[in-house]
């Protein structure tokens, strides 16, 4: 999902580094994994907890547009945003979890959208990739597939021009 964000959203034509690094911010929130395992979920560093919130999103864009870039950072660092938080609006769509505690480290309460339609319907992951792959990954590839042949289509310079 970075990725086509960053098709989508970066300056045309898209650059594949931009696109690469929107997608590993749109990865970067999960970065709790490495040492959530075992913290009450009230915890600030519990899974979905600080590393999903709008804090760190503004905070970790910042630091990675600016580490990253040097022209056009703020056109950058809004796809870089967005994917990062896309993110935790994805997870806010499943129903496993207590959902995303998008206010920290201001408050604790987790979030999660009315509709969530990402889930284990039969309480199986295998059931729950599916469902994902159907609704989030599946839809992805094609726009970032669609957003790169656009964009970079009308990107090329034609013969009148
Ligand atoms: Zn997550």
């Amino acid at each position: 999902m970075g990725f086509a964000i960053g098709v989508w959203t970066a300056p045309r034509p898209p650059e594949r580094r931009v696109c690469i690094a929107a997608a590993a911010c749109a990865a970067l929130p999960d970065i709790d994994a490495l040492w959530s395992s075992g913290l009450p979920e009230a915890s600030p560093f519990a899974h979905r907890a600080l590393t999903h919130s709008l804090t760190f999103a503004v905070v970790a864009t910042i630091l990675i547009t600016t580490l990253l870039f040097r022209h056009n950072r703020a056109r950058l660092g809004l796809t870089l945003g967005l994917a990062l938080l896309s993110h935790s609006c994805v997870d806010a769509l499943t129903t496993y979890s207590l959902g995303i505690a998008f206010l920290a480290p201001f408050s604790v309460q987790r979030f999660r959208f009315p509709w969530t339609p990402l889930g284990r319907p039969d309480e199986m992951i295998v059931s729950q990739l599916i469902v994902e792959s159907l609704l989030v990954l599946v839809p992805a590839l094609v726009l970032a597939w669609l957003g790169w042949r656009i964009r970079n289509r009308s990107a090329v310079p034609t013969a009148n021009s």
